[in-house]
């Protein structure tokens, strides 16, 4: 089953710690004129999440305590480990994370115990190191804790052990792609059979953005199973699916035969879907290409090239309305910087459908011009043929991508009656999808 993964050269993939310092990744030369290149294989150790998964500071191998000592005046727990070095834990948080079954409730992996009974000051009586290596405390009332090697050190205090118990939940380091990028492919049915398989397409999923997936049965209905492969799809006023197809009085520009300009989908949401599935149940003979960009490396693009430009979009807010009836009547309004930025300056989410842009700006006089001068500017690296990958779908095939990230597009199609567009979709949130990621890393593992 693992054969049926496309491989993405694994030279090629450059790792970023940061988005800003994060590299274009060079992915094997598309053929001129081929639309959608023959997927090369990948074997599920090729994906650089797998390494994430183990990394070196959370290594599998056990950890124990050699030695361990109170620090009172600190007021920190202080542990020597067997192979070399050591690690500080304040006393309140280790009585808060006391793990004993009065004060954890063991079959919910949940704090039983109340802050209203957390001294938040308290001090040590004993600590000692058990003889199977574990720490152990006793407390000034005489409570006793006894804390696992293996759970400490994952919960270390340094920078190092925070960044990769952050990366290991999160994986957040991204992979970044211009027009070179060969869409990872996986085969529909072993995603549904095969946990590794299943594993691997969630990783690239999250890494690179996009994961191209073949033989779904032409028809529809496999959106849905597919997001039952993960937990639940997303409703929205769309539907639980939605068909895109060219449509007798459109609710949205996506129901016609027209150009669709690069967007994410749902900037009208204030929680816009983290996750798109679309499969095709039937092509257009003539047009109807997909394409796709990555809007982090887009961004970062406009950051070196025009700060300034960057910079109004990762702050000023745009107003985005949606109006109609579907699953039910529907009247959005929402408030999104076009460019979302973390507390660390890092690109997290692009918001942009220029449809469903409203005409409600709420800005002040002299912003709006430089508004739309940085847009504009962005827009135009976005369409750059070296950022663009393009792609038919054919009846079964199914693209997944990660909706706060890329922006996608279709080319205008030609409509007949005898040979209609029809593509299905559906929306999912990245907590659903970074759920069964774990899940599925724990049971692999
Ligand atoms: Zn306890």
């Amino acid at each position: 089953m693992l054969s049926t993964l496309a491989r993405i050269t694994r030279p090629a993939l450059q790792r970023c710690t940061s988005s800003v310092a994060c590299q274009t990744i060079r992915f094997c030369r598309r053929p001129e004129k081929v639309l959608h290149p023959p997927p090369t294989r990948l074997t599920f150790v090729q994906l650089r999440g797998q390494q994430t998964l183990g990394s070196a500071s959370l290594s599998v191998a056990s950890h124990s305590v050699r030695h361990a000592r109170a620090l009172d005046e600190e007021r920190l727990g202080e542990v020597e480990w067997e192979d070399g070095g050591q690690s500080l834990y304040p006393f309140t948080w280790l009585r808060d994370n006391c793990q004993c079954s009065l004060c954890t409730l063991q079959s919910a992996q949940a704090r039983k115990l109340l802050m209203s009974d957390l001294d938040v000051h308290t001090d040590i009586d004993v600590v000692e190191v058990t003889n199977d290596s574990k720490l152990s405390i006793v407390w000034p009332d005489q409570h006793t804790s006894v804390f696992d090697a293996e759970w400490l050190k994952k919960r270390s205090f340094s920078l190092e052990a925070r960044q990769a118990m952050q990366e290991e939940l999160f994986l957040n380091e991204r992979y970044y792609w211009d027009s070179k990028l060969r869409i990872p492919t996986a085969n529909y049915q072993d995603i549904l059979n095969d946990d590794k398989a299943a594993l691997a397409w969630l990783v690239a999923l999250r890494r690179i953005g996009i994961v191209y997936l073949k033989g779904a049965p032409a028809e529809q209905g496999h959106v849905a199973r597919l997001a039952e492969r993960i937990g639940y799809l997303r409703l929205t006023f769309y539907g639980h699916t939605w068909q895109v197809v060219d449509k007798y009085m459109a609710n949205n520009v996506a129901y016609t035969s027209g150009n669709l300009s690069l967007h994410t989908d749902y900037p009208a949401l204030h929680f816009a879907p983290g996750v798109q599935f679309l499969h095709c149940v039937s092509q257009a003979e003539e047009g109807g290409d997909s394409e796709v960009v990555d809007g982090f490396h887009t961004a970062e693009q406009l950051r070196r090239e025009d700060p300034e430009a960057f910079h109004t979009l990762a702050s000023l807010l745009v107003d985005f309305t949606d109006t109609g009836t579907d699953y039910c009547d529907f009247m959005l309004q929402s408030k999104k910087s076009i460019i979302d930025i973390n507390e660390q300056g890092q690109v997290v989410r692009i918001n942009y459908n220029n449809a469903t842009r409203d005409s409600v700006l709420d800005l002040p006089l002299h912003q709006v011009q430089p508004f739309y001068r940085a847009l504009k500017a962005y827009v135009n690296i976005m369409k750059r043929p070296e950022n663009v990958v393009t792609y038919k779908m054919e009846p079964g095939d199914m693209v997944t991508f990660d909706n706060w990230r890329l922006l996608h597009g279709r080319k205008s199609y030609v409509s007949k009656p005898d040979k209609v567009r029809h593509l299905e979709g559906a929306y999912l949130d990245w907590d659903e999808v970074m759920s069964r990621l774990r899940i599925l890393r724990n049971a692999v593992n």
